[in-house]
């Protein structure tokens, strides 16, 4: 386990205050700013003379004071030079891989990724004249064999998107450095529990919509990375988050700003109450798969990736073998016993079920589905804090029992 307290070096960044003295940061509604001294408008333009060396804020696609804030808060929590925050958990991981590839390269990524991002790389990049390999991304050895001289990204979550699998973000680290290429990380699922940059990922991306907002009522990305990676993001010229433009709104970063003090709060709380339920469903014989239990294939990877107190994270998954048991599991589970919502998504503080190979890995073709471990019953559970947990457990182990998943 690592020491490094993603939520200490959060609280120990500068606070925020509003205008008139506020306990909460004011909104920069604007979408541009004056500039009093005329003869200063070029060097602003150009990005030489931000709002601390004298000059100020330009317009917002560029960047915005609410916005900033937030993306200062998330590079503390990351432990990276800089940050900044986007429309959506897409528009950072397109944006991140258009700005490292151009036609001709090469991306070697997991195989057990979010369909979305499959989607980008398998369907929509191509069409860009970048291709990419999708390896098992259990062991760093499938990465290096499918390295070519085109290669200029390695990319993988941190625990894959359904199946939990964990990836070996030191190992790959190394070969990256060894090999000259980008190591890009989706660290959506483990906010807190697991810092890919103090593991040696050079650029770590989010999907803001999930944990670290942790509502349910929003979309939202981030990208936290070097300097230097930030301004190339943001070249007038040529940066892909500034020309192809998925700006992120300031309300939006103000409701991000007033969540992020409780996600380690929240963290813990999820993880608490996912290895108690997954626990309960292992005595009980349900095929339930919980990086925090013993019998994880990757229990021990995982352990050493994660950063100490967390937890093992708020995602179990459950193998019910046939779409059939899933609809009925999920059916007892929302309208019989109100243990959960059936939606996509994670990281709300309901828990959310759903069955993961006829919706968000449906982008994944079924052989694909299969190759990557995804049986067509599998549902994904992101673990709420809601109600009791005992209440909780026992509404799940009568309808475990009913659709005759349990064994014992
Ligand atoms: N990354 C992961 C792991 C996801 O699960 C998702 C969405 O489910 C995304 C990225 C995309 O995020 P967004 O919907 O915010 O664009």
């Amino acid at each position: 386990m690592n020491n490094f307290n993603p939520e200490q070096a959060l609280s120990e960044t500068r606070r925020e205050f509003g205008e008139h003295g506020g306990v909460t940061p004011s909104i920069s509604r604007s979408s541009t700013f004056t500039v009093m001294d005329p003869e200063t408008m070029p060097e602003i333009f150009g990005g030489v003379r931000g709002p601390e060396e004298g000059g100020c804020f330009l317009y917002s696609r560029h960047f915005n004071p609410t916005v900033d804030i937030l993306a200062r808060y998330l590079s503390a929590m990351e432990d990276t030079e800089f940050a900044v925050c986007t429309a959506s958990g897409m528009s950072a991981i397109s944006c991140s891989l258009l700005q490292l590839c151009r036609s001709g390269d090469h991306i070697v990524a997991s195989d057990t990724i979010y369909g979305g991002t499959h989607a980008l790389m398998e369907d929509l990049l191509p069409q860009l004249g970048i291709s990419t390999t999708f390896v098992d991304s259990a062991d760093p050895k499938n990465f290096e064999t499918a390295i070519t001289p085109k290669t200029r990204v390695l990319f993988t979550e941190t625990m894959g998107n359904p199946t939990l699998k964990f990836c070996n973000i030191p190992g790959l680290s190394k070969l990256a450095r060894h090999r000259g290429i980008t190591l890009v990380v989706d660290n959506t699922f483990t906010p807190m529990m697991i810092s890919p940059a103090r593991l040696g990922a050079d650029v770590v991306v989010y999907s803001m919509t999930k944990f670290i907002n942790g509502a349910s009522d929003l979309v939202a990305g981030a990208i936290c990375t070097t300097k230097a990676m930030i301004h190339q993001l943001m070249d007038l010229h040529t940066g892909r988050v500034m020309l192809l433009g998925p700006t992120m709104d300031p309300r939006m970063a103000y409701d991000i700003i007033q969540r992020l003090p409780h996600l380690a709060m929240r963290m813990r709380e999820h993880s608490r109450r996912a290895l108690a339920i997954s626990r309960r469903l292992e005595t009980l014989g349900v095929p339930v798969v919980y990086p925090g239990l013993e019998s994880f294939a990757q229990h021990q990877l995982a352990t050493d990736l994660i950063n100490k107190g967390f937890g093992y994270g708020g995602m179990f998954t459950i193998d019910c073998g046939t779409r059939e048991r899933a609809d009925d599991l999920l059916d007892g589970l929302q309208n019989k016993e109100d243990f959960g919502y059936i939606a996509v998504s994670l990281g709300y503080f309901d828990t959310l079920m759903s069955c993961s190979g006829s919706s968000t890995s449906s982008e994944i073709s079924e052989a694909d589905q299969r190759k990557m471990g995804l049986s067509p019953g599998l549902v994904r559970f992101s673990v709420g804090y809601t109600g009791s947990l005992d209440q909780r457990i026992q509404q799940i182990e009568r309808v475990v029992r009913a659709v005759g998943l349990a064994s014992k």
